[in-house]
């Protein structure tokens, strides 16, 4: 049993990890600045702190006495949010460039670090046939503008945390992560929990169209969050010392990812598209050569079973919070 800081664990992919390592049988610490009120998922057993790791005392604070960091912990959302919140995305340097200082001050063992596909040079993701990112297409830089910044700096201090100060560090490059107990409404949602809520929001209120950002032939993976949790494990207690992409290779067109939804639930909608709203890039996928040869991690779960899983989460949420002001917090049991 190790004592491990999940940093973030309010949030959709720190909740589901905090949750595992619990049931792995170690001491959870989970922390995030929102309110326990609006965290995904609450696990028993947890020890639970609102902190906000800007503030280089809090992490401190919350590291200390503690042996291991997974750093999940972001100001981020999709597209809709990161595109108009820059700033906002590069002022979570703060949080891993405080959180690598008390680890280094405080001796922890090993710290992992959450990165992104928006690493990637913009120039590599023009086509929308993409091949698949290599790690090395992170250089030269071209980053998205604001959030693939801050993640490839901040993949770098945990580069030279371990280089000049012996800090075992690790980065994962996460591909798009979907699955139950994530943001589907609000602004900060991707894509696959926004078309779900939108094909939903037509069931429940009789719409009969759908909007779809951009033409829709834009195109992306997206990765299973139980598929997440594994690899980010793998990758944690790996001696891969460079970031390694952690996300599916299945590349689908976002009218594709639509045509999913509809099948899942057997409802047709007529298709506006909305060339004003943010894009991102023309086309992006993973490619796993790296991960799949060192760690021999794949993605189990395909997309369209992923899907309905997330859209019947989705669901449940929105017939039970319909007319409601706050949504429901998850107690897991085991
Ligand atoms: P999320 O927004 O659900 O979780 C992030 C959590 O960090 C939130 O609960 C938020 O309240 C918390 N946080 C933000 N600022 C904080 C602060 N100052 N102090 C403490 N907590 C703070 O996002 P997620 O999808 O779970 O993403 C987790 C990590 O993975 C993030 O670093 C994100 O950038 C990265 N990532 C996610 C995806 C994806 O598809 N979900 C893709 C690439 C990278």
């Amino acid at each position: 049993m190790k004592k491990i800081i999940v940093a973030g664990a309010g949030g959709f992919i720190g909740g589901h990890l905090a949750k595992t390592l619990k049931a792995m049988g170690h001491q959870v610490r989970a922390v995030d600045i929102k309110p326990l009120t609006r965290w995904y998922q609450i696990t028993p057993g947890v020890e639970n702190l609102v902190l906000d790791l800007k503030v280089k005392e809090n992490c401190y604070q919350a590291l200390n006495g503690y042996e291991e960091v997974f750093n999940l912990a972001a100001d981020m959302g999709g597209m809709g949010f990161i595109e108009t919140h820059k700033a906002d995305c590069m002022l979570s340097v703060l949080i891993n460039t405080h959180l690598l200082m008390a680890a280094r001050d405080l001796g922890i063992q090993r710290y992992f670090y959450a990165s992104s596909a928006c690493v990637y040079n913009g120039e590599k993701q023009t086509d929308p046939n993409n091949p698949g990112l290599k790690e090395a297409d992170a250089y030269p830089a071209l980053a998205e503008d604001g959030y693939g910044w801050e993640k490839l700096f901040s993949e770098r201090m945990c580069r030279h945390f371990r280089e000049d100060f012996g800090l075992t560090t690790r980065v994962a490059r996460f591909h798009n992560v979907y699955g139950p107990f994530g943001t589907y409404d609000g602004g900060r949602e991707k894509a696959p929990a926004a078309i779900c809520r939108k094909v939903i929001e037509s069931e429940l209120y009789g719409k009969k169209n759908i909007v779809i950002w951009g033409d829709g032939l834009q195109t992306r993976s997206f990765m299973y969050i139980d598929d997440c949790v594994k690899g980010i494990l793998d990758i944690m207690y790996s001696n891969i010392i460079e970031p390694l992409n952690l996300g599916s290779a299945e590349m689908v067109s976002i009218n594709q990812l639509v045509d999913y939804v509809e099948e899942i639930a057997k409802h047709k909608l007529e298709r506006i598209y909305d060339q004003d709203a943010p894009k991102g890039v023309r086309g992006r996928n993973s490619d796993n050569t790296l991960i799949k040869k060192n760690l021999g991690w794949e993605p189990s779960i395909p997309l369209k079973e992923g899907l309905k899983k997330t859209y019947d989460w989705i669901k449940e949420q929105m017939i039970e919070n319909k007319g409601k002001d706050s949504k429901k917090v998850v107690f897991n049991e085991f």
